[in-house]
């Protein structure tokens, strides 16, 4: 028997946060106990039927051969007009994947080698660290200056400080509306991220699954695409965020230059030859359509009810929220408070189990993404559930003395 059986990089991984949550909450479930589900990262709500018709019409007419292993031709084209970059790509720069996860270990693997440096922004989602030591790469967060006010957001000054310290960055990964934090880039602050990328000649990756959810009328902060910035960009987006029950489909997409774009198709061809053709049939149905902002709309009103609400929450600050569908509260202000119970509160990790013991309610602790002193509250629950749930954590929070 060998001394390892298992590669200690892929021992080492924290296991999955959100697998975590999804056993919390059906055990409380089973167990008779309230649960008011603020943890997961997904929209509640129905599948449009005309996604569903695109999937099962490539089921029935036998589209379910071997496809061509960067994507379905027709997704592919279809990708560039829905974010709007037509005139700067074509089609040979546009990979489909198995989810964005599988778009990211494409970009990691074709772009790391074993010991190269992935700046990630300072509150990572959970699977950037694990999917770069996949790669043999070495994550390291790009922390703001101490005393920064921009709510976890940092900026090209913070990042040319990183890549000075890390001769082996290859790339800097950010997410943006952010997943944990629900903040956005604005144009000044990612396009100044994007010259600093293309100056120090490594690769932005913008991760922009939640691009379509931004609120008070906003639009999304585009990056500036021109001959500096096109070879040091990355788009990575997909399917699972913008519509509602699709993130089971599967389907991601990244669009890089030409280069990138080959090195990434070469390697998806021999691990997962594509992704399942019937699904990407349906992704090529979403993205015919108009995109339709009811959901966005829907979104908008959750996000006021959290901040009006929230504003009750004794010990705890948020944050406005311009997009995404989480809020970030900050709950440093319950360290060093005692339960109704006699434990100690010191990490987020004590808060996240406080209230979840106390009443049911389900967050993510920022531990998960390397930010103790935070917690992640999803928002996309019915508003009754989100009432509810806000109003159990005030009377629990209360109780801390
Ligand atoms: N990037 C971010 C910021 C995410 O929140 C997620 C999923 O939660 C992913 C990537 C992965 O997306 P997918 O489910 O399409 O693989």
């Amino acid at each position: 028997m060998p001394s390892h059986r298992i590669s200690p990089k892929v021992e080492a991984f924290p296991p999955s946060l959100t697998l975590a949550l999804k056993a919390l909450v059906a055990e409380r479930r089973a167990a008779g106990l309230p649960v008011f589900d603020f943890g997961l990262g997904e929209t509640r709500g129905a599948l449009r039927p005309s996604i569903a018709d695109g999937a099962i019409e490539a089921y029935r007419e036998g589209w379910t051969v071997y496809g061509d292993p960067a994507g379905l031709p027709e997704l592919r084209s279809a990708i560039l007009p829905w974010l709007g970059v037509e005139e700067r790509y074509g089609s040979e720069c546009v990979v489909v994947s198995t989810g964005a996860k599988q778009a990211l270990m494409n970009v990691f693997l074709t772009l790391l080698d074993p010991g190269d440096v992935a700046l990630l922004d300072c509150a990572p989602w959970v699977s950037y660290q694990p999917l770069a030591l996949a790669a043999s790469a070495r994550p390291v967060c790009v922390t703001p200056a101490a005393g920064s006010a921009n709510r976890l957001k940092v900026d090209a000054a913070d990042l040319t400080r990183a890549v000075e310290a890390e001769p082996r960055a290859r790339l800097f990964l950010i997410n943006s509306p952010c997943n944990p934090t629900g903040q956005v880039y604005q144009p000044g602050e990612l396009n100044a991220l994007l010259r600093a990328c293309a100056r120090h000649e490594i690769y932005l990756v913008l991760d922009r699954l939640y691009w379509r959810l931004m609120y008070d009328g906003a639009d999304f902060p585009e990056p500036e695409i021109d001959d500096q910035t096109r070879p040091w960009l990355i788009q990575l987006d997909g399917l699972s965020k913008n519509f509602r029950r699709t993130g089971g489909m599967r389907i991601g997409w990244t669009v890089a230059p030409e280069d990138v774009t080959r090195g990434m198709v070469n390697l998806q061809s021999h691990y997962t030859s594509g992704p399942s053709m019937p699904a990407q049939y349906g992704a090529l149905a979403a993205l015919s359509e108009p995109y339709d902002h009811e959901m966005r709309d829907q979104l908008e009103g959750k996000r006021d009810l959290m901040i009006e609400r929230g504003a009750a929450l004794p010990h705890v600050e948020l944050w406005p929220i311009p997009g995404a569908f989480y809020s970030f509260w900050d709950v440093r202000g319950c360290f060093g408070r005692v339960t109704p119970g006699g434990d100690n509160v010191g990490t987020s990790d004590d808060v996240a189990r406080y209230l979840l013991d106390a009443a049911g309610v389900v967050t993510a602790s920022g531990s998960g993404f390397e930010q103790d002193g935070f917690l992640r509250v999803t928002f996309t629950a019915p508003d009754e559930e989100l009432t509810a749930g806000l109003e159990e954590a005030a009377r629990v929070l209360s109780d801390l003395s």
